[in-house]
């Protein structure tokens, strides 16, 4: 057993200051890291101390192991957090941790490794019964013997990337005339994008949702899992609302997707919190994807159903303590919703839209719980992940976490980029989204930017405009990045978007 006392926590943003919060309820200090895009970031203010790494893009700062291992030392820092994205799955970097004798908060390289290759990881789960979406499980690269299995498994079939991540390196082959051409495509895209030209084939499962199970293990061999989350709503293959619990799953499915979740884990030793994430299709069956060795983003809607606070089980398990709970101990209550807020712009197929946060104003209340790495004033960098926020709530059932949610999301106020919150909203409200008939290709097929945002971003942006500008009115009230400019005796105003860029402030 070991007791962490110094934490450095190798990211930044809202996964730092979340890890970095119940580090300090478990009164263990903590150590931020900042690239030049950070230098006063809420990250580095919240920590007990705080170490420049490096300039802003991530390769010269975030990323660097040995100036991460140095900071480690020089703190004397007992363990390292990878928090999510970085180097979270970097099996290299657990090592050089272990080498150094500092603990890596997460799994072992080994089970790193085996899970980060997606071929790797069907051979290892396979002797443990867990069910696969029916392809190859070696990868394919003589042409002749691919088509014949292709036309076993049955078109449509998909055709990745073993390295593959962030939903990168797929492609979609609907005609044995089409696959070898697309077969070399993937291989071609894998080798540039993953250097590891390593492909393999899998029946496309039609109207798919993506449905994954949060699992803990402790050093001793206990492994538990702590339900599934719902993330089916996906822009460019990546999640940007989840949900827990699930809506199509019964009490029988939820126990045998977790009990396959569970195996996963045991095939690899794994300990920490990992996910295992399965597909899920339109009859009921459910097939291993992926597993990811770290936290994930949407942690809170788990957290929020079942009370239990990952990261300290994270770092309690880190310490080699034992599972404080069995997994009869464990119980949903009521329902969590995540919404990823992003300065992206919705209209524009979701480009991120950077900009300084002239007015950020959370929403409050109960059972709101917003997980952001930024503040007014703030300017979103361009060098990271365009996230602001996790707006999360929680209610007692999922109509009352819905209806939440969106009370939550006009509460909101952002105004110096676009976000997401008109289309989280547009999604919530939808009918397929309320009845719980939807699949990952909800966004595709569901949402049309011009005719489902028509109108919904300038109410919520003229109301936030029209409250910044008779704050300046009345107030003489000058936010965090615009420009000071003279105060108009007496006016009102009726077009706040245009008066507000008059003075050089976009809404
Ligand atoms: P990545 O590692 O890039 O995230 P995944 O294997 O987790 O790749 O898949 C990402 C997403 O792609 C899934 O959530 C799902 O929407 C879609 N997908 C993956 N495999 C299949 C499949 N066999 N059939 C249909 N859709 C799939």
């Amino acid at each position: 057993m070991r007791t962490i006392k110094t934490l450095l926590v190798a990211n930044r943003g809202e996964i730092a200051l979340r890890v970095m919060r119940t580090a300090k309820e478990m009164g263990i200090k903590t150590v931020a890291v900042y690239s030049d895009a950070d230098r006063t970031a809420p990250h580095v203010l919240f920590a007990d101390e705080a170490y420049f790494i490096g300039p802003s893009p991530s390769s010269q700062s975030y990323l660097k192991m040995d100036e991460l291992i140095r900071v480690a030392k020089a703190s004397g820092a007992d363990a390292i957090h990878p928090g999510y994205g970085f180097l979270s799955e970097n099996a290299e970097f657990a090592e050089l941790c272990g080498s150094m004798g500092i603990a890596f908060v997460g799994p072992n390289p080994h089970a790193i490794r085996v899970m980060g290759d997606k071929l790797s990881a069907k051979q290892a789960v396979k002797p443990f019964g867990v069910p696969l979406v029916p392809g190859t499980d070696t990868p394919i690269d003589d042409v002749a013997h691919a088509k014949e299995l292709a036309q076993s498994i049955g078109f449509p079939i998909l055709i990745k990337a073993a390295a593959g991540g962030g939903g990168k390196g797929m492609r979609i082959v609907h005609r044995l005339e089409d696959f070898e051409e697309q077969m070399h495509l993937a291989i071609n895209e894998a080798v540039s994008a993953f250097g590891n030209g390593s492909v393999f084939m899998e029946k496309y499962v039609a109207s798919p949702r993506h449905i994954e199970v949060q699992v803990l293990a402790d050093q001793h061999g206990n492994t538990v899992h702590l339900f599934e989350r719902e993330c089916s709503i996906q822009r460019r293959h990546q999640k940007v609302i989840e949900e827990a619990p699930s809506v199509v799953l019964s009490p029988e499915l939820r126990a045998q997707m977790g009990e396959a979740a569970v195996r996963v884990a045991q095939a690899c030793n794994y300990v920490g919190a990992g996910t295992v994430e399965f597909i899920f299709d339109a009859s009921g069956a459910f097939y291993f994807l992926e597993m990811n060795t770290r936290l994930q983003v949407e942690h809170p809607v788990t957290e929020m159903i079942t009370g239990v606070d990952l990261v300290r089980e994270q770092l309690r398990i880190a310490e080699g303590h034992p599972l404080s709970f069995s997994q009869e101990d464990l119980h949903i209550h009521g329902h969590a919703v995540e919404i990823r807020v992003y300065a992206e712009d919705a209209r524009q197929n979701f480009v991120p839209d950077i900009g300084t946060l002239q007015v950020y104003k959370r929403p409050q209340g109960p059972g709101i719980r917003v997980d952001d790495g930024m503040e007014q004033g703030t300017t979103v960098p361009i060098y990271y992940d365009p996230m602001i926020a996790k707006l999360v709530v929680h209610a007692a059932t999922r109509e009352l976490a819905l209806a939440r949610a969106i009370r939550a999301i006009d509460e909101y106020v952002i105004v110096g980029c676009e976000t997401t919150l008109p289309f989280a909203r547009f999604v919530l409200q939808h009918e397929d989204f309320t009845s719980g008939q939807f699949d990952t290709h909800f966004v595709q097929n569901r949402f049309n930017a011009q005719r489902d945002l028509a109108g919904t971003t300038d109410p919520h942006v003229q109301e936030a405009a029209g409250w910044v500008a008779q704050a300046l009115i009345e107030q003489s009230w000058t936010p965090a990045g615009a420009q000071a400019s003279e105060k108009p005796k007496g006016a009102t105003v009726s077009q706040p978007s245009a008066w507000l860029s008059q003075r050089g402030m976009s809404s």
